[in-house]
């Protein structure tokens, strides 16, 4: 049986780039391999961005970040739900892997490039970040990755680790594959460019817990297919933000409806966004009732972390374990 991990970051609000491309997808496997479905808020990860880091707010966001989860579908007795920075083997297990991995590797990763390069002082976690997260994944033997596409190249290195770690110790751990949905590879985020990220900001993102008149008021703004200058022009919805989005959300005969009209003039930008306000609220409006009923039961929620960290280290403990004597650490 397939042994799934993936993780969160909690530098924000999740958007609906991290829900169509990765956490949608949680749920999926979680319903066909329970409790072989491991899934994780990467605490650690966090403050390896300066940018999107704030001690005031780590907590609460890792909390929010479980919430939206559970909130989403996932559900913390069929699958292993827990925050990262409660298991410490995956840290020890990334000082392992550390030893082994050359500088260059991660100095080629985009993710470092781009993030590093907004910044005045880079510290040496974000290049690392790539190494933990080959930690997070191995120290469960997992061989599928659910991601969006922005983590591909990381998950390649996940596997040249393995390979690497293999090859001077002997074998331990499997070489694990990304899986992509393909239909939300790579969201762009309300600026039309690049990736909707959380630590660009919430005037680019979508939240999928933001109150829906603050997502009207962004969708009342968000550029659409530049060509289509006054309300009589044709316009193209394959280039346009709100035809984007419209794909994830909406129904066939609503995606009919905007396509055509786009196209022939027949329905405005404006109306274009109401439908999608209207897709949007069927799919996120549910969310946001369990979110509210889960923040009511705050204990529910510690609780469920709490149980998901055990059965975590119950996994994580023995493979940490086989990997350090592989490496030849005095055992007492
Ligand atoms: P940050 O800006 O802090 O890196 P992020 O929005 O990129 O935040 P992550 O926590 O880094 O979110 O990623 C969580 C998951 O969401 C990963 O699997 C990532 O590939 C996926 N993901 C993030 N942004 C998008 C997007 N715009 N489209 C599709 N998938 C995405
Ligand atoms: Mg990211």
């Amino acid at each position: 049986m397939p042994r799934v991990f993936s993780g969160i970051q909690p530098t924000g609000d999740p958007h609906i780039g991290n829900y169509f491309g990765a956490m949608k997808n949680y749920v999926k496997l979680g319903d066909q391999l329970g409790k072989n479905s491991i899934y994780c808020v990467v605490d650690l990860h966090a403050p390896t961005n300066p940018s999107a880091y704030d001690p005031k707010f780590l907590a609460q966001r890792t909390f929010d970040m479980a919430v939206a989860n559970m909130a989403a579908g996932l559900d913390p007795e069929k699958v292993i739900f827990f925050v990262q920075s409660h298991v410490p083997e995956h840290t020890q297990l990334a000082w392992l892997f550390t030893v082994i991995t050359p500088v260059g590797e991660l100095e080629r990763m985009t993710q470092y490039k781009d993030k590093a390069g907004k910044l005045e002082s880079t510290p040496a976690g974000l290049l690392m970040y790539p190494v933990l997260q080959a930690a997070d994944i191995l120290l469960y033997k997992a061989d599928t990755v659910p991601v969006g596409e922005d983590q591909v190249q990381h998950i390649e290195l996940t596997r040249e680790i393995a390979r690497k770690f293999n090859h001077a110790f002997g074998d331990t751990f499997p070489e694990p594959k990304a899986v992509l949905e393909k239909d939300a590879l790579r969201i762009p985020g309300l600026d039309g460019s690049g990736k909707m990220s959380k630590s660009k900001g919430e005037a680019t993102t979508i939240g999928i817990l933001e109150p829906l008149d603050s997502i009207w008021q962004k969708l009342r703004v968000a550029p659409t297919d530049p060509a289509r200058v006054r309300r009589t022009d044709p316009g193209d919805p394959d280039k346009c933000l709100i035809g984007d989005y419209h794909k994830l959300f909406s129904d066939l005969p609503t995606l009919e409806t905007v396509y055509q009209g786009c196209r022939t003039a027949g329905i405005g930008c404006i109306d274009c966004k109401k439908l999608l306000l209207g897709s949007m609220t069927q799919e996120l409006a549910p969310i946001q009732e369990r979110a509210a009923a889960l923040r009511a039961d705050p204990d529910f929620v510690r609780d469920a972390l709490l149980q998901g960290a055990r059965e975590a280290r119950a996994i994580a403990q023995p493979v940490f374990e086989e990997a350090r004597e592989k490496v030849g650490f005095l055992k007492l």
